[in-house]
């Protein structure tokens, strides 16, 4: 695997307190990589080592096969977690000094400003001053500051709080541009169940620790337990009796998948032997199959039963 990004366990102290134990990560070039966990498990302590904020106390991190140095830092794009714009400064004046103290030129910077603005659809922002924006406008001048110097790393540290769903989305179609031109992306969020579609490699840290991390979808194939919701249109004064010989031979429970019809619906877990297509035939001969669908683990489901195996 080709990596942009290793940090090699890495452990930070505060005082008494752990937080960070001993954390590798590897992050592939041109890949998007969720560092995903609840609050306080130390995500944005790893993020600001990354960025050379602190120190580790143990354990080393290489960009692109090197140690860190101060000159990696206009390699990356950083938006932290608490945003930092100068309050009083008028957005285009702000945008185009922190571009030239990321190095680009004057010139650049305003060709690549005007770019930007254009396709958030923010250029009537550019005389205004940051406070007189709303923390989510706010917030999308912080993106345009984070990317605008096309640093081959970029790291959102929860580039999703603030920002209304419709945003949101907007962010996350531009992370995903900016990952297809050839960027590699670090972000950190708490919530799990929101983005996962949007990394394919995660990391998940609780109370300081790595307890998962890999590819999202072999992760997802290690923890699938062969489990379908099935829906079937059948007389219902048959339900019952359907349901008590699926209880035979699986273990069965209420599904929830929304539907028009009123039919048998299931969420049938088959266990190690158990054959999806033995389980079709078997609803075959019940009435009309509506619904069957492999039941995917959700990256909430993945650390819920993770935290709950490591303790
Ligand atoms: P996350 O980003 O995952 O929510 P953080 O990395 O911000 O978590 O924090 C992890 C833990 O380390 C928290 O308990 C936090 O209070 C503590 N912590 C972070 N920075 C400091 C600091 N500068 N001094 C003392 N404790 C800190
Ligand atoms: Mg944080």
């Amino acid at each position: 695997m080709n990596s942009l990004l290793v940090a090699d366990t890495v452990s930070k102290q505060f005082g008494n307190f752990t937080a960070l134990n001993g954390v590798s990560i590897a992050v592939p070039k041109g890949s998007i990589f969720g560092l995903l966990g609840p609050n306080g498990a130390g995500k944005t302590t790893l993020i600001r080592i990354i960025n050379q904020i602190t120190m580790p106390d143990v354990g080393a991190v290489t960009l692109d096969g090197e140690p860190l140095q101060q000159h990696h830092i206009r390699d990356i794009g950083y938006m932290p977690e608490e945003r930092g714009l100068y309050k009083s400064m008028k957005v285009g004046e702000q945008v185009l000094y922190l571009a030239q103290l990321k190095g680009l030129d004057k010139a650049e910077a305003k060709k690549r400003a005007k770019h930007w603005f254009e396709k958030l659809e923010i250029g009537a922002w550019w005389n205004k001053k940051i406070q007189e924006l709303s923390k989510g406008q706010a917030q999308k001048i912080q993106f345009v500051v984070t990317v605008m110097h096309n640093p081959k790393l970029l790291i959102f540290d929860e580039p999703f709080s603030g920002f209304d769903p419709i945003n949101a989305n907007l962010i996350k179609d531009e992370i995903l541009q900016l990952r297809d031109e050839g960027a590699t992306v670090i972000f950190s969020t708490h919530r799990m169940e929101s983005v996962e579609e949007l990394c394919d490699h995660i990391a998940l840290i609780h109370k300081s620790n790595k307890i998962l991390d890999g590819e999202i979808n072999t992760i997802k194939r290690q923890y699938r337990n062969n489990t379908f919701d099935i829906g079937v249109e059948m007389d219902a004064s048959a339900f019952a009796k359907a349901e008590t010989a699926l209880q035979a031979a699986y273990k069965v429970s209420p599904a929830e998948f929304k539907s028009l019809g009123d039919e048998l619906k299931l969420r049938v877990q088959l266990g190690e032997q158990g054959n999806s297509n033995e389980l079709l035939k078997q609803l075959q001969s019940y009435g009309q199959v509506t619904h069957f669908t492999e039941v995917i683990p959700s990256v909430n489901d993945i650390f819920i039963q993770t935290v709950n195996e490591s303790l």
